[in-house]
């Protein structure tokens, strides 16, 4: 079997972390490192390692995911101002953690391009 990954130890409650929201499929966290007033992490409970892992079976738990993003940039009060999802996907994209995830950044200003 597979070593766990960071993330899947935080579904586990194996390492801490801020919590922001939960249900049956996914997660919700505060990033330890973050990058905007608001980072959070919102994962899938399964362990899917990116986003070039995804199948077509887990298009409504992607869409899913993407209805709670909605929901907490609402919450944190960032949807009007307006944010960014960001989901890093292997080496030139800076992937650190193989447990797909995706940043939601907001409460400041962001450039583009990206570096
Ligand atoms: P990636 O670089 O893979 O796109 O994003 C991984 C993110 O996980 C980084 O933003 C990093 O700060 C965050 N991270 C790494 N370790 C931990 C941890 O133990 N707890 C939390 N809450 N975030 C973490």
């Amino acid at each position: 079997m597979a070593e766990k990954t960071l993330f899947s130890k935080i579904i586990d409650r194996e390492i801490p972390a801020d919590i922001v929201y939960e249900d049956d499929q996914c997660l919700a966290f505060r990033d330890i490192s973050p990058q905007a007033p608001v980072h959070i992490l919102v994962i899938p409970k399964k362990p899917i390692p990116s986003t070039s892992a995804i199948l077509p079976e887990d298009a409504e738990l992607v869409g899913h995911i993407f209805c709670v993003i909605a929901r907490l940039a609402e919450d944190n009060g960032i949807a009007k101002s307006g944010y960014r999802v960001v989901s890093n996907c292997g080496p030139d994209a800076c992937q650190t953690v193989p447990h797909l995830h995706f940043h939601v950044l907001g409460g400041r200003g962001f450039a583009w391009p990206p570096g």
